[in-house]
Parts: C-alpha cells; sequence; structure tokens
C-alpha cells in the first residue's frame, strides 16, 4: 500500500520518484521499459561531451554519495589521476547490508539498467575500459536480473567495443560477495574482489589512489551512480531544484520497523521523518514513536523530539546523528531499548572482522554487559563501562564497523539512561518482563 505517488518534482507532493518512478510497471527491468522511460538519453548526451567536462558538469549538480559518507560524486571522479598509463576502474559497492538499509537492492531488483548506464556514463569520464558491480551474494534473484540486464546492454551496444561509436571500449563483470558486512567497506570490498579475505586496508592510500589491484578506483554507491543518468538527461539545475544548497537532488529513503507503511520512498533531501510518516501511513494504530534511526543502526538514535529534522547530511548533523543511508527505523513505545542495542551489538560482535583489538574485543564485551543489563544481571557501574568501552571502540578502530558500533550504546545511554537504570534496579525489562528470563 504504497502512497499516491507524485509524478512531480513539486514540493507539495514531496515525493519525487526518478529512480522508482515505474517500478510499479510489468517487467520494469528489461531495457524495453527502460528505453521507454528516458532509458541512455543521459549517455547519449555525456559521450557527446568531453570526459573533464562530464565530470565537472556532475560536480556541479552537488550529487553526494548515497551510500552513506556523502562525499562529493564528481570530486571522487576528479581525483582519479589521467595520463598515468595505469589502467583504471569503477567499482559499484551493491553489498547493501547496513541493518534497516533496504534501497539498492530493490533498485537493482527494479531497474538494473539506471545502474548500468550510470556506470557506462562513469566509466566515460573517468577513461576506465572495466567496471565491476560487488553484490551481496545472498540476493539471487537480483544477481539473475543483472546478469540479464547486463546480457541485454552489451546485445545492444551499451557495453562493449566502441560503446555507441563513441570510441569507448566497456568491459562489464558482476561479482557476488558471500555475505560479509566487512565487504561493504570500500577496500575490504577490494580485497574481496581480488579474491583475498575481505579485510580493510590502510586508508590513505585511497581507492583513488590505489585501488583495485593497486590502480586508481572510483568505489561508488548503487544509487549514487544510478541518479547520474537522470542528472545528465534533465539537468544539473534540476537535480539542484531539490533538496538543500549543500545537500541537493532526490534520494531514496528506506522506512521500517512499527510503521503503517514500510518500504521505499523517493523524496527530495531534506524532507522530514514527520512528513513521511504523514505519507506513509504513520506509526501503526494505536502507537507512537520511542525512537527511530536516520541511517541504519551505525547511526546515533534520535527521538520523537526529531521527528521535524531535515533528513540531510547538515540537518541530521546538527540533530547530533548521521544522515548514512537514510534507513529510517522507526521503534513505538512497547521496544525496549536495552533489547534493541543489544540485538544491534551482537550484529556487529559477528560481523567484526577480528582485524583490530578495539572493535574485535570491544564489540564481544559490549554484548556480554548488554546480556546481562537486559536479563536483569546488571551493575550500575555497568553503564559507565559500557560507555567508557565504546570510547575506546570509537575513533580507536581501524575502520567505521567499530564507530559504527559505538554509535547505538552512546546515543541510547543519552536519551534512555533511565531504562537502563530500571533493567538493573527492577532485575529485568520493565516493559516485559518476560522477556529478561531469555537470557537467565
Ligand atoms: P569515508 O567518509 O571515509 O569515505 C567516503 C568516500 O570518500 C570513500 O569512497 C573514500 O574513498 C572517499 N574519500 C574520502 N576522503 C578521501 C580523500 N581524501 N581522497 C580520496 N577519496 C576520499 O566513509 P567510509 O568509511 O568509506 O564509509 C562510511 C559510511 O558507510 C558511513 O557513513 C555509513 O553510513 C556507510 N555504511 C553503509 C552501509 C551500506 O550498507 N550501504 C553499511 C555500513 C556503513
Ligand atoms: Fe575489522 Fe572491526 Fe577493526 Fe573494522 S573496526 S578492521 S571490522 S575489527
Amino acid at each position: 500500500s504504497r502512497p499516491e505517488v507524485g509524478g512531480t518534482t513539486s514540493p507539495e507532493k514531496l515525493l519525487a520518484p526518478v529512480l522508482s518512478a515505474f517500478w510499479d510497471d510489468p517487467k520494469s527491468w528489461t531495457l524495453e521499459t527502460y528505453e521507454r522511460h528516458e532509458g541512455y538519453r543521459g549517455l547519449r548526451k555525456a559521450l557527446a561531451m568531453a570526459p573533464d567536462d562530464l565530470i565537472a558538469y556532475v560536480k556541479d549538480s552537488g550529487l553526494r554519495g548515497r551510500g552513506g559518507a556523502g562525499f562529493p560524486t564528481g570530486m571522487k571522479w576528479q581525483f582519479i589521476p589521467q595520463g598515468d598509463g595505469k589502467p583504471h576502474y569503477l567499482v559499484v559497492n551493491a553489498d547493501e547490508s547496513e541493518p534497516g538499509t533496504c534501497k539498492d537492492i530493490p533498485l537493482l531488483f527494479a531497474n538494473p539498467h539506471s545502474l548500468i548506464e550510470g556506470m557506462v556514463i562513469a566509466c566515460y569520464a573517468i577513461r576506465s575500459n572495466h567496471a565491476f558491480i560487488y553484490l551481496r551474494g545472498e540476493v539471487v534473484p537480483v544477481l539473475r536480473r543483472l546478469h540479464e540486464a547486463v546480457r541485454e546492454a552489451y546485445a545492444a551496444g551499451y557495453l562493449g567495443k566502441n560503446v555507441l561509436g563513441s570510441g569507448l571500449d566497456l568491459e562489464l563483470t558482476v561479482h557476488a560477495g558471500a555475505g560479509a558486512y566487512i565487504c561493504g567497506e570500500e577496500t575490504a570490498l577490494l580485497d574481496s574482489l581480488e579474491g583475498r579475505r575481505g579485510q580493510p586496508r590502510l586508508r590513505p592510500p585511497f581507492p583513488a589512489v590505489a585501488g583495485l589491484y593497486a590502480c586508481p578506483t572510483v568505489v561508488n554507491n548503487v544509487e549514487s551512480i544510478a541518479s547520474v543518468p537522470a542528472i545528465l538527461n534533465r539537468g544539473k539545475d534540476w537535480f539542484k531544484s531539490m533538496g538543500s544548497e549543500k545537500s541537493p537532488g532526490f534520494t531514496l529513503y528506506s522506512l521500517s520497523g512499527h510503521v503503517s507503511g514500510p518500504g521505499q520512498y523517493e523524496a527530495p533531501l531534506g524532507i522530514t521523518l514527520r512528513q513521511l510518516l504523514d505519507m506513509s501511513g504513520g506509526m501503526r494504530p494505536g502507537h507512537r514513536l520511542k525512537f527511530w534511526t536516520p541511517g541504519g543502526s551505525s547511526t546515533p538514535i534520535l527521538t520523537d523530539e526529531h521527528l521535524d529534522v531535515p533528513l540531510d547530511y547538515e540537518g541530521v548533523a546538527g540533530a547530533g546523528s548521521m544522515l548514512g543511508t537514510k534507513a529510517l527505523q522507526c521503534f513505538d513505545e512497547t521496544t525496549c531499548v536495552v533489547r534493541a542495542v543489544t540485538r544491534w551489538t551482537e550484529f556487529y560482535a559477528h560481523e567484526s572482522c577480528g582485524k583490530c583489538t578495539p572493535c574485535r574485543e570491544g564489540t564481544y564485551w559490549l554484548v556480554q554487559l548488554l546480556r546481562d543489563i537486559e536479563a536483569g544481571r546488571g551493575l550500575m557501574s555497568d553503564l559507565d563501562k559500557l560507555n567508557d568501552i565504546a570510547d575506546n571502540i570509537n575513533g580507536k578502530s581501524f575502520c567505521a564497523l567499530g564507530d559504527g558500533a559505538a554509535s547505538p550504546i552512546f546515543s541510547s545511554l543519552q536519551y534512555f539512561r533511565d531504562e537502563y537504570e530500571q533493567h538493573i534496579t527492577g532485575r529485568g525489562c520493565p516493559l516485559d518482563p518476560a522477556k529478561t528470563t531469555a537470557w537467565a
């Protein structure tokens, strides 16, 4: 039960269906459907430009990376050295696995050609002749659909030798990962793609300098690259007419949890959670929002006080969190915050690659303490210990996974310390005492 889709970028309608504009079409994933909806027109415009002008155009559009960090896409392309005599690579990170994040996989399933078109444009810009898609391996139906879309693109002359007579030769390889969250970290992804165990590399050098096979490499998120064709086709001013000055454009939000209308919503950056909930049917009937994540569990949680925070990079940062992947996980008053944080922390402990001590040991200790508190075996001194361990992980780990694990600890203690204390003084969960026996 998706809300009415506006079909326009007008602010009254709030939704801006671009990537998701024809997801409901029968066979939306085929080349024929894509071409009927402006498909591969952006590429034709891009190929008429000089590569450096194309990079400048994407930079001027203000497009920022949709994988979570918000790094300017055009600037990343500009980092690729030219005339260095080395091969250049484009690697698309489709290893979506941040808890709550569900936008790249649906996008690939419904509209894979938007990514392929964006990849051809990006490769022309950075002078690359080989591009890769690193896909989360568990999503086999998406893998099949992607392979079929790549086959169609080769047959139509959008990939292969001399793309549309431009002189660009481009090979595209689809690679399925094996289900490790850490392989979404860009350098671990590159190691995995090279056939090694996926563990983060030291940065710098960033992939733009030494990436795949030690060559200059652009690593971009699926949604970032898939957004490029529409920017070329409709113009950078159209793109900049949405969102804010520093966070322009449209984007995909994943709404999940105790809401009436979970799913993907495409809207300009800067929309608020209150507006998204109003459009999607709100929280489930009879319940109210207690806490939520702006960008999955790696971003500090927010509360019902933050319903009107603009969902763009600056707005969410101003509220003390991060926009991240725009995975809006919403929890109502029936949710025990200690239980939710325990589940997330178990995830990080399980997915920690073990390379550095703060994350490997710290996430393990956090889980032990949280399980004790949840089961009514905690001590008041455990709360300071939680903070202390998280503090020794945050900023002291080798990659962003460690920081992500610390986020829910800090923020839940900031907003819900009283609920932690109630678990300790009441010897169990104040919301659902029956659950406290689970770990006993
Ligand atoms: P980052 O800010 O360190 O880097 C962002 C991008 O910019 C990278 O591609 C990096 O190579 C590039 N970059 C940054 N500085 C550069 C420089 N000086 N020169 C050249 N390139 C430079 O962020 P990160 O550690 O890569 O990623 C963290 C983000 O990942 C978090 O914000 C989180 O939201 C997100 N995340 C997403 C998922 C998912 O499933 N999509 C999962 C976990 C985390
Ligand atoms: Fe591995 Fe965690 Fe260290 Fe990242 S922070 S390198 S996931 S142990």
